[in-house]
């Protein structure tokens, strides 16, 4: 362990600055993140990852993955093994410390005899309504139950009879002993342990009595030997039964807990409950829709994990809720691919277009940048014909006077190629535009003649003869409101996702292995898709627009 102070950035720093002044914890600085396995991991829980790990890798610490499965009704492998593809992806390592509650149920059992041991816990035969009725309010203190003062004896036979399987499904409960007019609700005798006949996908059938979270954690932490148990603020009421249980059980060297403020972002929801609902109703592909705030999703969409990792650092750590806006996320990959993404020409919505002074069958290569941002990047050769294709929006036949693309009588530069003037517009029976015709300066490519003059418009195409067919998906937030997590703003947005079928992109693009991303030129950044996308038949997602509304705004 390291002895040189950090220079604090966060509130929690200064808690384990201190702590290592005092030497409280020994000079240990040991995180965990704990999962719940009963869905994928989103952007709020990336919030958590960075600061667990990322806490534990600045001062030479360790950081365990815990998975927090003490509730067997709603969790699942699945869910196991995409958590941990999702850390591994975001660059963090546990090493060998990746542990389960449910390994520790037999310790949890054991602790439960001690408190009765104790006369800490007791077993308790009230109904869910009645101990609802007994528990109080705000403003009223509770009622003690009147299965409290069972004896010693005779909670041990019962809580033994629990665990055997001799009593239904939610007929009994363990409950700690604490204080029933506490003004915190959570100590007034709260509820360890239940009776819950579920498969538990580590444990099968073994147990029918399961631990409450409240319970398990803190002593889950103490046998890790945890030292700064962080966590979100709603359990910062909590915390006081989180100490209590560690003190009733005499633990030494407590682990302490931290709160700080969850992640929220505009245009999303992040709770699991909703999440899970958008894939169970099909309202979204799955898990990994390119739509959702999980890191698959995000990763499928073309996220780079330094992207997250950048978000999460600008964020930073607070003790108080607010909400994040989405542009800022969006801000984050922007950059990054930016100085990373090769650069790449794809037509979305294609019109044709005829150079009628070039001559038929000819094709030539054009030298291309990959990155103007990186020299170490180098170039590609685009193949250029007669026959092209522009979008379809590059072209106007009234323009108005500012329209500095193609329009009848003036001149555009195609990017990396010649410059071109609209000749003559072809349309069909109905009237619509089918083709652009139009002549070009053959002294106008990069070293020509006439190169060096100057056109205001640059536009983006591709050769008709040697462009590939693709599907791109663009997408748009799949909630129309700021606060979606808000019940009344809970507004699908109808129209987040397009999908173009017909889109023609230049053959490098199209030879791209799944997962890379590009920028295309004046459209924005795009991967191809890394389940879809094959050579033949390309599939490409928008990560995201070129516009940056968000580093706009902080001008
Ligand atoms: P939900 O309530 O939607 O089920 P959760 O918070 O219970 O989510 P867990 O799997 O228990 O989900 O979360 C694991 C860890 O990630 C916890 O320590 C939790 O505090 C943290 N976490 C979850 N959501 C966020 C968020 N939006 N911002 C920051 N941290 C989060
Ligand atoms: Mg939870």
């Amino acid at each position: 362990m390291s002895n040189e102070e950090i220079v604090s950035t966060n509130f929690i720093q200064n808690i384990i600055n201190e702590d290592l002044k005092t030497g409280k914890h020994g000079q240990r600085v040991h995180t965990r993140f704990p999962p719940e396995p009963n869905g994928y991991l989103h952007i709020g829980h990336a919030k958590s990852i960075c600061l667990n790990f990322g806490t534990a890798k600045e001062y030479q610490g360790m950081c365990n993955l815990r998975f927090d499965d003490t509730n067997p009704s709603k969790e699942d492998v699945e869910y196991v093994d995409s958590i941990q593809e999702d850390v591994k992806w975001l660059g963090f390592s546990w090493d060998d410390r990746m542990f389960y509650a449910s390994g520790y149920f037999d310790k949890l059992y054991e602790c439960g005899v001690e408190l009765i041991k104790k006369g800490k816990a007791f077993v308790c035969d009230l109904t869910a309504d009645q101990m609802r009725e007994y528990r109080g309010t705000l403003t009223e203190p509770g009622k003690e139950s009147p299965y409290r003062n069972r004896s010693i004896e005779e909670n041990l036979d019962l809580f033994t009879r629990m665990k055997n399987g001799e009593f239904a499904d939610g007929s009994r409960v363990l409950r700690a002993k604490i204080d029933m007019a506490s003004p915190n609700i959570n100590l007034r005798d709260p509820i360890i342990y239940r009776i819950l006949r579920a498969k538990h996908h580590r444990t099968g059938d073994t147990w029918c009595i399961y631990p409450m979270y409240d319970y398990a954690h803190p002593i889950s932490d103490a046998i890790e030997g945890i030292t700064h148990s962080i966590c979100t603020l709603e359990f910062e009421d909590h915390r006081p039964l989180y100490d209590w249980v560690l003190e009733a059980l005499g633990f030494e060297d407590r682990p302490q807990q931290i709160e700080f403020a969850r992640l929220n972002l505009t245009n999303t929801v992040m709770s699991k409950r909703h999440l899970r609902a958008l894939v169970e109703e099909g309202k979204v592909s799955g898990w990994d829709d390119p739509r959702m705030p999980t890191i698959s999703g995000l990763r499928r969409r073309g996220y780079t994990p330094e992207s997250i990792l950048d978000f999460c650092e600008r964020i930073g750590i607070a003790k108080s809720n607010s909400t994040v806006e989405v542009a800022m996320l969006e801000h984050c990959i922007r950059e990054d691919l930016n100085a990373k993404a090769y650069r790449g020409m794809a037509v979305l919505r294609p019109l044709k277009i005829v150079i009628v002074n070039y001559p038929e069958g000819q094709t030539e290569e054009l030298e291309a940048e990959n990155n103007p941002n990186d020299e170490a990047a180098g170039s590609r050769k685009v193949l250029f014909s007669r026959e092209l294709y522009i979008e379809q929006e590059d072209f106007m036949e009234d323009a108005p006077k500012k329209y500095f693309r193609l329009t009848p009588n003036q001149e555009v530069r195609l990017k990396f190629a010649y410059i071109i003037k609209c000749e003559e517009v072809i349309k069909d029976e109905a009237g619509n535009i089918v083709e652009v015709r139009c002549s070009y300066d053959p002294e106008s490519k990069s070293g020509g003649a006439t190169s060096g003059r100057k056109i205001k418009g640059t536009l983006h195409w591709v050769s008709a003869q040697h462009a590939v067919k693709s599907t791109v998906r663009l997408y748009d937030y799949l909630f129309i409101n700021d606060n979606p997590e808000d019940e009344n703003s809970y507004v699908l947005n109808p129209n987040s996702l397009e999908t173009l079928t017909d889109c023609l992109v230049e053959p490098s693009l199209a030879e791209a292995a799944p997962g890379t991303r590009y920028q295309f030129l004046r459209q924005g950044y795009f991967v191809a898709d890394a389940v879809e996308h094959t050579k033949e038949k390309p599939v490409f997602n928008r990560v995201v627009g070129l516009r940056d509304s968000w580093a706009k705004a902080q001008k």
